[in-house]
C-alpha cells in the first residue's frame, strides 16, 4: 500500500476543508471495508486520508416529514433499528442481508453507498480497463456473468449497493455537504451511468461529503426488498429489488420498482410501475410487472441467466409487500 496522510476530522466541517478538488487525492475514510482494500490492491492510491467517522451517527424516525439517517451510522444499526424497520421494511431488510455481522458492524451507511464497483477486471491492477482511463473494457469479451444485463454502457459495472436500491425506492434524498455549503440530491439522480461518469459513480464531487439520508414518511406504504444471493453466500446478490407501493385501498395509487445488481446504477423500472398503477396486488398483476421490468434487458455473453431471476426478484418482491 502506498503510504498515505492521515487527517482526523472532528465533524463535516473540518472533513470537507481537508478535501480536495483533484479526484482521487484525497479521499474519506469511514469504516475502511471498501477503501482498504482498493488502496491494498493499488487502485486507489491517495495521498491522504480524511476519516468521516465522525460525521452524523444517529437515526431519527420522525413520524411525518422527513427521516434522516446520519452517513457515519452503521449498516447493522440500520438492520437493528426498531422504528425504522417499522416505516421502511425494505432498507432495515436489506441492512440486515449485507455482508456478515463483522462487515456490517464496521461499513457505514455513507460508505455503503459510496463503495466502488465490484468488477474483478477494475478490481485488478493488470487490467487497465476504461474505467482506470484504459482503451476497452474487459468484461465485454470476458468473465462477464455477474456483470449488468440493462443499460448497454460502455463500462457494465453492476451497482454494489444493497441500501441505494430500498433508499430509491422510498424516493429518499441525499445531504451533502461541500465548500459551497449543502445541497440535497434525489437518490434517483445521485448515481451517473458511466457515460456520464466514468471514474467514479456518482454526482458527487471530490470535495463533497454525504452526510444524510433523508426519507419521507408516506401513509399507506406497503415495500419489501428481495434479493437472491449465490448460493446464499455472505457475496453480494446477484440480482435485488426493492418495491415501495402507494395503497387506496386494495388498488395501488403509485409505485416505485427499483433493481439492484442488474446495471451501472439502481435501476428503477418506469415499464413495471405503470403496470402496477391502479390495479390490485394480485400474482397475475405481479407477474406482468416483472415481464415488464425485464422486457428491455440486453444480458452480454455469460450472464442471460440474470434477465429470469431478475423477473423472478421483482416478482416475489411485489408478493411480498403485498403481504405488508
Ligand atoms: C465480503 C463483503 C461482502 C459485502 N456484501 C455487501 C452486500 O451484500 N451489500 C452491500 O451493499 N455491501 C456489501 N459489502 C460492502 C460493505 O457494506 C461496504 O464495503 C461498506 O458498507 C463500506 O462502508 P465503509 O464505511 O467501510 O466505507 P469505506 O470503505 O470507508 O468507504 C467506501 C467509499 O466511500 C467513500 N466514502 C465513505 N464515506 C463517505 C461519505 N460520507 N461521503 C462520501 N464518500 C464517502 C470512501 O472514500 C470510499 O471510496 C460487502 C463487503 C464485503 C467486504
Ligand atoms: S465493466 Fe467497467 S470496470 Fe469492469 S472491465 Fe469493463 S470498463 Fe472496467
Amino acid at each position: 500500500m502506498k503510504a498515505f496522510a492521515y487527517v482526523n476530522a472532528r465533524d463535516e466541517k473540518e472533513a470537507v476543508a481537508a478535501l480536495s478538488t483533484e479526484r482521487g487525492k484525497v479521499l474519506p475514510l469511514a469504516g475502511g471495508m471498501d477503501l482498504l482494500g482498493l488502496m491494498k490492491d493499488y487502485i486507489a492510491q491517495p495521498d491522504t486520508l480524511v476519516n468521516v467517522k465522525g460525521l452524523p451517527s444517529t437515526i431519527t424516525v420522525a413520524p411525518q416529514g422527513l427521516t434522516s439517517i446520519g452517513a457515519a451510522v452503521r449498516v447493522a444499526d440500520v438492520a437493528a433499528h426498531e422504528a425504522l424497520a417499522k416505516a421502511y421494511p425494505a432498507l432495515a431488510y436489506a441492512a440486515g442481508e449485507v455482508g456478515t455481522p463483522q462487515i456490517r458492524n464496521l461499513g457505514t451507511v455513507g460508505g455503503n453507498i459510496m463503495q466502488r464497483p465490484r468488477c474483478w477486471y477494475f478490481r485488478n491492477e493488470e487490467f487497465h480497463c476504461l474505467k482506470k482511463g484504459g482503451p476497452r473494457c474487459f468484461a465485454v469479451d470476458g468473465e462477464n456473468q455477474f456483470h449488468a444485463i440493462f443499460g448497454d454502457a460502455p463500462c457494465h459495472i453492476v451497482h454494489p449497493s444493497s441500501l441505494a436500491v430500498p433508499i430509491i425506492a422510498y424516493g429518499g434524498r441525499f445531504r451533502v455537504v461541500g465548500p459551497q455549503g449543502e445541497r440535497e440530491i434525489d437518490a434517483d439522480k445521485f448515481f451517473l451511468m458511466p457515460d456520464r461518469n466514468m471514474y467514479g459513480e456518482t454526482v458527487l464531487e471530490s470535495n463533497e461529503l454525504v452526510t444524510h439520508v433523508l426519507l419521507p414518511r408516506q401513509p399507506n406504504v406497503k415495500s419489501a426488498h428481495y434479493e437472491v444471493k449465490f448460493k446464499q453466500s455472505h457475496d453480494w446478490p446477484v440480482t435485488m429489488a426493492s418495491v415501495a407501493l402507494v395503497m387506496s385501498g386494495t388498488t395501488v395509487a403509485s409505485a416505485r420498482v427499483v433493481l439492484g445488481a442488474v446495471a451501472p446504477v439502481p435501476w428503477r423500472s418506469p415499464a413495471a410501475e405503470a403496470v402496477l398503477k391502479g390495479k390490485p396486488l394480485t400474482e397475475q398483476v405481479a407477474a406482468e410487472a416483472a415481464d415488464a421490468a425485464v422486457k428491455n434487458a440486453v444480458p452480454m455473453t455469460q450472464n442471460g441467466y440474470k434477465v429470469q431471476l431478475a423477473r423472478t426478484t421483482v416478482m416475489r418482491a411485489i408478493m411480498q409487500a403485498a403481504k405488508a
